[in-house]
């Protein structure tokens, strides 16, 4: 029966691999969804009848309260609160690694061997300090919370103390187990923690925070497979701290952000003040034109490339661009699409977009494959982005983006931002790419805006 159930544990791991595999491309995303769903439903039933931890009643009645909750949750969420659900659902995976390794040191003390102890005091650290922290990134991004880069007296020395103590106590706890008063201020001080640390990320990190959470969630859950002595948790949880640490790197790369910057809570985040702080320093007017204006532009230009941004998955726009696309490649024009790393809300929201759109994958080009191509571009048309293509990061010491890459939309001959106002981004700066000489303010809402050029085109 042993050997069974490791073996399904096994096979229900090579499904995780497989997923994860195939979730890397957005062309075998789908299935890489599909085998890691199956890999987690035979890790479940397995774990169900091996463990015998509890009476199926309680555990039938929390998958179906939990599985409620997830459905109604996911069914609510707009595309673009997708960021705030995956901070949240990460505080939940750290959550509950730290309260099942809890309940665990409950169950065994004192017969608790050193490695136990460690484990359950490491999940207990990463767990507590993921679900706090995700509490606050949830709250950043939902605008419950302040957005800007907070600063408080003695924040890293404070922190620092905060680590210490957690680990002075958690190798007393390792040698002297029954003292569960320890542990419960192991918990405390980790929540604590989790909330220091996160809080000072200003609203342009956040991304960078959301994916490094991710990895913690991953690593508490395999430091509670140690706990559990069970191997598929450890690789199930490695496989997700893993690759969290590696889109977290991506992310920083994206946004020219040092990893320890944000591991240790906005250490160098840029622009002290934060965004609030930033005045509407522009002087000058915009220009802007109508559809009919911007049509007969673009009846005469070879090239355009397009640059999505979070206004374009507000609008849903991503069909009108498409046929927009279609109506300009008709005419003989190159189209190519600009995607930044961190436009939108969540990492490849612009790829997921365009892709149910049907625009081919080979059109969209990453920012350090086409940023040297606009300088010989007719036109740059921007669909609801702001930060991304903000050129204050580029020389603006107190921006909060400062020394984040930009797409470089204003190299090119003329660009065109579509939006409905000259109103803020995520990360409550202004841009004065709006009021540069080559710059054309083309005001409306993505969707009809888009349908509106597309027609106007077709007319011509
Ligand atoms: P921004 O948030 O900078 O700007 C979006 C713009 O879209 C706004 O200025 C808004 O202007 C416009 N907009 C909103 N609704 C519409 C609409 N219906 N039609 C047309 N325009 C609209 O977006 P970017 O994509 O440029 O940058 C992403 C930002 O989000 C970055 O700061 C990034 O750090 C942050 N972020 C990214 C995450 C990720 O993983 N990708 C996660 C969390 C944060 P107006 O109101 O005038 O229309």
């Amino acid at each position: 029966m042993k050997i069974l159930i490791e073996l399904i544990y096994l096979i229900s791991s090579i499904f995780f691999i497989f997923g994860i595999k195939n979730l890397s491309s957005p062309k075998t995303a789908r299935k890489g969804n599909l085998y890691a769903s199956i890999g987690m439903l035979l890790a479940i039933v397995v774990t169900l009848f091996d463990q015998h931890v509890l009476t199926f009643e309680w555990i039938i009645i929390g998958m179906v309260t939990g599985g409620l909750i997830g459905t109604v949750m996911a069914i609510k969420v707009q595309m673009t609160g997708m960021p705030q659900m995956v901070g949240l659902l990460n505080g939940f995976g750290g959550g509950a690694s730290a309260l099942v390794a809890l309940s665990e040191y409950f169950k065994i003390t004192p017969a608790i061997t050193t490695d136990t102890g460690v484990a359950i005091v490491l999940s207990l650290l990463i767990g507590s300090v993921t679900f706090t922290g995700s509490l606050i990134a949830f709250g950043k991004l939902q605008g419950i919370v302040t957005g800007r880069v907070v600063k408080y007296p003695l924040q890293h020395p404070l922190n620092a103390l905060l680590v210490l103590v957690v680990l002075a106590a958690g190798a007393y706890i390792v040698v002297n187990p029954d003292m569960p008063e320890f542990l419960l201020m192991i918990v405390g001080i980790s929540l604590v923690l989790g909330v220091l640390l996160v809080l000072p990320i200003g609203g342009a990190d956040m991304p960078v925070a959301i994916s490094l959470l991710n990895s913690y969630s991953g690593i508490a859950a395999a430091t509670t497979g140690f706990v559990l002595e069970n191997n598929q948790l450890i690789i199930a949880g490695a496989l997700v701290g893993a690759s969290g640490f590696i889109l977290t790197m991506i992310m920083c790369r994206g946004m020219n952000r040092s990893l320890m910057n944000v591991v240790l809570g906005g250490w160098a985040s840029a622009g002290i003040e934060g965004p609030a702080a930033v005045s509407a320093a522009h002087k000058g007017t915009v220009k802007s034109v109508d559809a009919e204006e911007l049509a007969m532009l673009l009846d005469s230009v070879s090239s355009v490339i397009f640059v999505p941004g979070y206004g374009m998955a507000v609008a849903q726009a991503q069909h009108a661009v498409r046929d927009l696309m279609n109506v300009l490649e008709k005419k003989g024009v190159k189209v190519r699409f600009a995607i930044h790393p961190v436009a939108g809300r969540m990492p490849g929201h612009m790829n997921v977009l365009l892709a149910e759109a049907q625009v081919e994958y080979d059109k969209l080009y990453a920012m350090e494959d086409i940023n040297d191509d606009f300088p010989n571009t007719d036109v740059a048309i921007i669909i609801g982005a702001n930060d991304v293509v903000n050129p204050a990061a580029r020389h603006d010491q107190s921006s909060p983006i400062y020394g984040m890459p930009i797409l470089n939309v204003d190299y090119a001959k003329t660009v065109v931002i579509n939006k409905r106002s000259l109103n803020v981004g995520y990360a409550g700066i202004d841009n004065e790419l709006f009021f540069y000489p080559n710059a054309l303010m083309y005001f409306g809402d993505a969707k009809e805006a888009m349908v509106k050029l597309a027609n106007e085109l077709k007319n011509l």
